[in-house]
């Protein structure tokens, strides 16, 4: 976005509270092909590609997706960031780093920002301000645009492993209530374990983690955890007068899995490309930045709502039930359909959801009575 708009031949200044534009971070970096075709990535910043992932069912049984084509990359995520942010400092933004944003004021004619540099108070003016600050800041909320009213928290370790060269998923209610877990290899021995849960992600990871090593897969169960959120629904609005709301701090991610890089990535140049129109024609009024919450919400809007539906559908399975649709996919070749199916991918799942619970044996499965999505525009 600051590459965009420093091309363009806007001065931007991004304010960023870390001290540097890599670490820290809590993300699994994987990314997926749609993202390699739409975005530029500079190829020092990928560590694996992966073409299967195992899928573990609550009981240990397991389900190998497979495609022959490279499916996902595994970032370096720090590197990734400080390769996006170099670009954009090439193109003339302005980086100031240990700057904290604490306030936001939209006036008649500008917006005011002040921030915490080491102690120090900076106060800067803009014509317009992107927030682009990740989940939890309430910098959005503060400025009336509403809140993230549904998340999710990550936990998440870097491990060394033994033999784990395909990324694998494990699904059950004692092992990620609601959601999963993961174990994603970055090299040949190390990987990235993590999982989501509403509750006590640090102590369902630290369960997991004891089990991964009394399997063999893992070398330690000793290790630093980090944790970060995920918004499960976007806040109200992501524009008002001089300003707009980008990524995660707009629930610009999947609902499903909780990746975020390449929805909040489409929405950044939809954003970018408004904001030139908007401040070319001088209209930066909540009107004017309107076209820029339409299009995002066109882009991608059906697909959250129907992948919100999912995940909520999927957080009310029992074990027994999850293991039932697991082996009925499994006994019904459900999953080899799906994966030759040529308009499905990692990173579009409203299609998926709808043939998976659209199919006969699925339905009867979990007994859906009645599905209340349609394909369209919101
Ligand atoms: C455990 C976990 C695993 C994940 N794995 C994946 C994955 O494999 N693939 C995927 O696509 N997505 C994944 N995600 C989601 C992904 O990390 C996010 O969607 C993505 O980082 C969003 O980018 P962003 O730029 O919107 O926010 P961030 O990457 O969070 O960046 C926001 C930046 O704003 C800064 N900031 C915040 N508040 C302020 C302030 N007040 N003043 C100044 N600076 C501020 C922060 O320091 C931060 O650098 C994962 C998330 C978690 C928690």
């Amino acid at each position: 976005m600051a590459y965009k708009l420093a091309e363009a031949g806007y001065g931007a200044v991004v304010l960023e509270q870390k001290r540097t534009l890599g670490e820290p971070v809590c993300c699994t970096g994987i990314i997926g092909q749609d993202y390699v075709s739409s975005f530029a990535i500079d190829d020092s910043v990928i560590l694996r590609q992966a073409n299967s992932a195992r899928l573990f069912s609550p009981s240990g049984r397991c389900l190998r997706l497979w495609r022959e084509e490279t499916q996902a990359y595994i970032i370096d995520r720090a590197a990734f960031n400080v390769a996006m942010g170099s670009q954009a400092q090439e193109a003339g933004a302005e980086y100031v780093l240990n700057s904290l944003v604490g306030n936001i004021e939209v006036g008649d004619d500008k917006v005011s920002v002040e921030a915490t540099h080491q102690e120090e108070r900076l106060n800067f003016e803009a014509r317009v301000v992107v927030i682009a600050t990740g989940f939890g800041s309430g910098l959005a909320q503060k400025l009336g645009l509403g809140r993230v009213s549904d998340f999710v928290i990550g936990a998440q370790a870097e491990v060394e492993t033994i033999g784990v060269d395909e990324i694998e998923v494990y699904l059950g209610q004692e092992i990620a209530p609601g959601f999963f877990a993961w174990l994603v290899p970055t090299s040949p021995q190390t990987a990235r374990v993590g999982l989501l849960s509403r509750q006590s992600p640090g102590l369902y990871l630290k369960k997991l983690m004891a089990s991964l090593l009394a399997q063999g897969k893992i070398v330690s169960a000793e290790a630093e955890l980090s944790y970060g959120g995920i918004p499960l629904k976007p806040p109200a609005r992501t524009h008002s007068e001089r300003l707009v709301v980008v990524g995660t701090a707009a629930g610009q991610v999947k609902p499903t899995t909780g990746g975020g890089i390449y929805y909040g990535l489409l929405c950044a140049d939809i954003a970018a490309n408004n904001l030139h129109r908007a401040l070319e024609s001088d209209d930066l009024s909540a009107k004017g930045l309107a076209s820029y919450e339409r299009e995002w919400k066109r882009k991608l809007g059906w697909e959250l709502k129907i992948s919100y539906w999912a995940r909520k559908f999927y957080e009310r399975l029992s074990d027994r039930q999850i293991e039932q649709l697991f082996n009925t996919i499994k006994s019904n070749g459900i999953d080899k359909a799906l994966l030759e199916a040529k308009d499905i991918s990692f990173d579009w799942h409203g299609e998926a959801i709808l043939r998976l619970m659209a199919h006969r044996t699925v339905a009867k499965a979990i007994q859906v009575i009645k599905f209340p999505f349609r394909s369209g525009v919101d």
